[in-house]
């Protein structure tokens, strides 16, 4: 099989000249995925349930701790690191891939994200000293981290404040409120709220916007909701509650008014749920190539190859699967605080791509490989489900993105009509 050098087999991502770093956790997570993930997706993915012992593996192989940072004890991958290593979970399990992100981008944000954010003295110190906490949480004690932003109004779309509300106390934070949507809901051991700072103003302003771990042991808090969707079951995303509850200064993962500099000077940190779907579009292909050529372990080896309009098929669907893999590693490689207006457009153009060229592939998938292929023992079905999720996902729904894209096209920044 051709692959790049160094390793047996050819990335989601497509190859590239990977860095021996790059290359050992690349194959780490290919092995995983494989000989673990791949087996359990589809009980995930019939219970609606959460894969622990995906985490498990996980933990054991160091992954919880991938992007904290070496001097912290963690494997210090940077973002375009972390984001080869989630495509290559996603070819095996869509639900591990997603909710990893959340709890990755957790560590993510903090550690190597938030160096590029400008800060006071003060606040980096301050900083320094309280991400020390998380970070040795997830290195010491494996802990998950979840990323509850989404409350189904426009805040996480990033048009309006955060409605649940955090107030200053003596030691640290009351917070009220509710999320949706919350992936690792019943998993995490710290939930990451964003959320607006009660300053008892009449109007609150997402500048004010605060980003707090909460601990799920915390009084108050609660989870409540039914979890059976079309997609992704096994991210298990249901609501959360917050009455009076109290957390501590130390929780604060940003100091306060820097996560709303952070999402305007990094908007890669919202690129980072686009690998688990292109991981999807080749599991899709992969499968696809199998099943054409007879190779599908436990079906019978029937040879559909022959015929040209199949050929055609997986011709398309290589080349919408080249198309999202460089457009995607070029984004992932220019990534940087302040990107330039090209860099945010193809930025905005590779969520897009990969977002609905994953369910496109898919789709392709089941018209050619025919009926037989999207029974349930199969994995087919599940990752066209799966696939058509990506678009949904805020802040950077395909809607969204094509919203922007149109009007950053015609508008220059201030521009207005009459
Ligand atoms: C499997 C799964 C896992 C998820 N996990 C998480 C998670 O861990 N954490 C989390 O925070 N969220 C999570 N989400 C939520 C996700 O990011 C979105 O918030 C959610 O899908 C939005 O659903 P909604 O019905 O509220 O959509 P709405 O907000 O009503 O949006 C519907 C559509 O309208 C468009 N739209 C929305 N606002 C605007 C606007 N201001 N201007 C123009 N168009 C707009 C968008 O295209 C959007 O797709 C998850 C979603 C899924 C499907």
């Amino acid at each position: 099989m051709d692959a790049p050098p160094g390793l047996s087999f050819t990335p989601a991502v497509g190859d590239h000249a990977f860095t021996a770093k790059q290359r050992s956790l690349l194959a780490l997570a290919h092995e995983l995925g494989r000989d673990r993930f791949a087996a359990r997706a589809a009980q995930w993915d019939e219970e609606a349930s959460f894969p622990f012992p995906n985490y498990e593996d996980l933990r054991s192989a160091g992954f919880l701790k991938l992007c904290v940072p070496e001097g912290e004890g963690g494997l210090g991958a940077d973002y375009a690191t972390y984001m080869m290593v989630a495509a290559e979970i996603g070819r095996f399990c869509g639900a591990t891939a997603l909710t990893y992100n959340m709890h990755i981008c957790s560590t993510m944000w903090t550690g190597v994200l938030a160096d590029g954010i400008p800060m006071t003295e003060t606040q980096r110190a301050e900083h320094a000293q309280r991400r020390r906490l998380h970070f040795r949480r997830v290195v010491r004690d494996g802990a998950i981290y979840a990323q509850p932003f989404s409350e189904g109004s426009a805040a996480a779309a990033g048009r309006a404040p955060f409605g649940t509300t955090a107030r200053k106390v003596d030691g640290g934070w009351l917070v009220n409120g509710r999320k949706i949507f919350a992936s690792l809901s019943g998993a995490a051991d710290y939930y990451g709220v964003l959320c607006t700072e009660d300053k008892g103003d009449e109007k609150p302003d997402a500048r004010d916007t605060l980003y707090l771990a909460v601990p799920a042991t915390s009084a108050g808090f609660a989870i409540s909701g039914d979890w059976n969707p079309l997609g992704m079951r096994g991210t298990v995303s249901r609501n959360l509650s917050f009455q009076d509850v109290f957390v501590s200064d130390d929780e604060q993962l940003m100091p306060r008014g820097v996560y709303f500099k952070g999402a305007q000077t990094w908007p890669a940190m919202f690129f980072t749920l686009a690998p688990t779907y292109l991981g999807l579009a080749n599991a899709a292909y992969d499968f696809t190539v199998r099943y054409l050529r007879g190779e599908v372990p436990g079906e019978p080896p029937v040879k559909r190859r022959m015929y040209p309009t199949k050929q055609i098929a997986v011709a398309q669907m290589r080349i919408q699967l080249e198309q999202m893999r460089s457009i995607f590693l070029r984004s992932v490689l220019e990534a940087r605080p302040n990107p330039s207006k090209d860099e945010r457009m193809r930025l905005y153009a590779a969520q897009y791509t990969v977002m609905e060229g994953a369910n496109d592939i898919a789709r392709l998938a089941i018209r050619t490989c025919g009926g037989q292929s999207m029974m349930k023992h199969l994995p087919l079905e599940r990752l066209y489900r799966d696939s058509r999720c990506g678009s949904l996902m805020l802040p950077w729904t395909a809607e969204l993105v094509l919203d922007r894209m149109g009007r950053e096209a015609l508008y220059e920044a201030g521009e207005k009509d009459e």
